[in-house]
């Protein structure tokens, strides 16, 4: 085995003892792997070992391995900011995008998403801590940007996903999360389409779990470090 497939293994593993710890059903947690800043031949591994889902944050990084690697069934997903001139490409390329904090972009990638393709799966991206992150929308803004993706053709609303900042106890880290899970539960009440929570990366997937998180995103903890250069 080499050291990737040890780490997928011992991953899974957690994943299924924080299930049990938390009373989470057995496989409601989905592990995204963040491959950005890590090289192609990572992610054919990683693939081989029964990952699917693979997470980028940078266009032209991701168009590069998405089309090196188009001979494997990968979902790719779209986890970083969004300039509008990159919407194209992302809508043309990718399976889902996580990152989705303004009504533009969403329109955009909407319009921009062929027809013959299935919808392009949709999370809102919320702030939960305003000072660290200028990326993602204020909690209670969510509602309004999910009401119009909804009305939005080519684009199926999936969930919503947070960054917080990072905090390194486990108490401090469930309020936050705690926070975006209600938000989620009264908005699915609405929106039978949703389905995901993304939260939780290397450093507090335990205490996403905790709070309900159906959707991980591991990068370090699964490949390392990341290149400096991307
Ligand atoms: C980089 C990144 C991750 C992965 O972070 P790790 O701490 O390496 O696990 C997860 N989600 C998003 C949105 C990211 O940008």
């Amino acid at each position: 085995m080499t050291v990737l497939t040890e780490k997928i293994t011992a991953l899974k593993r957690q994943i299924r003892t924080l299930e049990e710890r938390y009373d989470r059903p057995r496989d409601s947690v989905r592990l995204l792997a963040v491959s950005k800043k890590q090289a192609p031949e990572k992610i054919r591994r990683a693939a081989a070992a029964g990952i699917k889902d693979f997470g980028e944050n940078y266009f032209q990084e991701a168009l590069e391995k998405i089309e090196g690697l188009s001979d494997l069934a990968l979902s790719w997903h779209f986890i970083g900011p969004i300039q509008s001139n990159k919407t194209r490409g992302i809508a043309e390329h990718f399976d889902w995008v996580q990152s989705v904090d303004r009504e533009k972009i969403a329109r955009r990638l909407s319009a921009q998403r062929s027809d013959t393709m299935p919808p392009l799966n949709v999370c809102v991206q919320v702030n939960l801590s305003a000072e660290a992150s200028k990326s993602g929308l204020d909690l209670q803004c969510a509602a309004t940007l999910c009401a119009r993706i909804a009305q939005l053709p080519n684009l199926s609303l999936r969930g919503l996903m947070a960054i917080p900042a990072p905090l390194s106890n486990l108490q401090a880290q469930r309020e936050g999360f705690r926070r975006l899970a209600k938000e989620y539960q009264k908005l699915r009440q609405h929106y039978p389409s949703m389905d995901t929570l993304s939260m939780g990366m290397s450093n507090d997937y335990a205490a996403a779990i905790a709070e309900g998180s159906t959707l991980i995103r591991i990068g370090t903890t699964l490949f390392g470090p990341r290149s400096t250069s991307a």
